[in-house]
């Protein structure tokens, strides 16, 4: 069923946002290089969104951990070192040869080691808080349960989304239903329980479907160490595998891999947003009028 995209280097630039695999891919190769190292010097980018980086001097790094789309870098002194990609972060050692005009922040490990945050387009962000003490950072404060967790079950998927008139796949995409699922994985998951992303109402069979469709897609894509589109590497500077395998989102009208008709695309609350119309169907008293 491996399709390859149809327009590879023209996707959306607001949807290459790294979600959950691709965040969980950069945070198992960066874990050996960061875990145990004492972080002895930083730099950043004088900005309020990248300046807290340096705060971290000092501290040990004990472990590397994820919570939706944030790396959670455990510190020795009960703190967190939280750092979010936005649209175009990468981490990556740095070989310190030519200045990168592009370099957010770095921090230089007790090894010699320097591990570098490059963002091109800043929507990234640093900050250093007390471990579990997220109220300084609302969406993290706020984060649904953990996709591949026994958090996340059909029931609390179902109760979420009940809770709101909104559309269910703009719900996704607000991480309280459920984390680390932007706009690539949630057209994909709503494509293969075939749940129509502006529906309003959902049924305990679709949202049944829908949890178990969130948790293979995210997962197969950890596997394939996540999707690149253009601007996402892993840490190891390697382009992810799972664009190849990608049936609904950045597809334009290609056939559904389901039924062969033409998929559609539409805007939905500002996310460009693909479906197959026959496969996923609103319910009758709710149709979609949008473009
Ligand atoms: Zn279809």
């Amino acid at each position: 069923m491996a399709r390859t995209l149809t327009r590879p280097d023209r996707p959306d630039p607001p949807d290459t946002v790294p979600e959950l695999p691709e965040v969980e891919t950069i945070r198992r190769q960066l874990s050996p290089v960061w875990s145990g190292r004492r972080i002895v010097d930083a730099w950043t980018y004088g900005t309020p969104k990248f300046a807290a980086a340096v705060d971290a001097i000092g501290a040990r790094v004990e472990s590397i951990g994820r919570r939706g789309k944030y790396l959670m870098v455990e510190l020795d002194d009960d703190r967190q070192l939280v750092i979010h990609l936005g649209m175009t972060g990468v981490l990556r050692v740095g070989s310190g040869a030519e200045p990168d005009p592009y370099l957010r922040a770095s921090w230089s490990l007790d090894n010699g080691t320097i591990v570098e945050f490059q963002d091109v387009r800043r929507f990234g962000r640093v900050a250093v808080v007390a471990r579990d003490d997220h109220s300084s950072l609302p969406t993290l404060h706020e984060l649904g349960p953990e996709p591949l967790s026994d958090d996340f079950t059909a029931a609390s998927l179902y109760r979420s989304l009940s809770a709101s008139h909104r559309a269910i796949k703009t719900q996704l995409l607000s991480q309280r239903p459920v984390a680390g699922v932007g706009n690539i994985y949630a057209d994909e998951a709503l494509w293969h329980a075939r749940v129509h992303p502006a529906a309003r109402s959902i049924t305990r069979p679709q949202a049944t479907r829908l949890h178990t469709a969130i948790r293979e897609v995210l997962a197969a894509a950890v596997e394939r160490r996540g999707t690149t589109l253009r601007d996402y590497r892993t840490f190891s500077g390697e382009r992810g595998d799972n664009q190849h395998a990608l049936v609904a989102y950045g597809q334009g009208d290609a056939p559904c891999a389901r039924c062969a008709r033409a998929l559609r695309t539409i805007t939905l609350d500002a996310r460009t947003t693909t479906f197959c119309a026959t496969c996923q169907r609103l319910p009758r008293e709710r149709r979609f009028d949008g473009a």
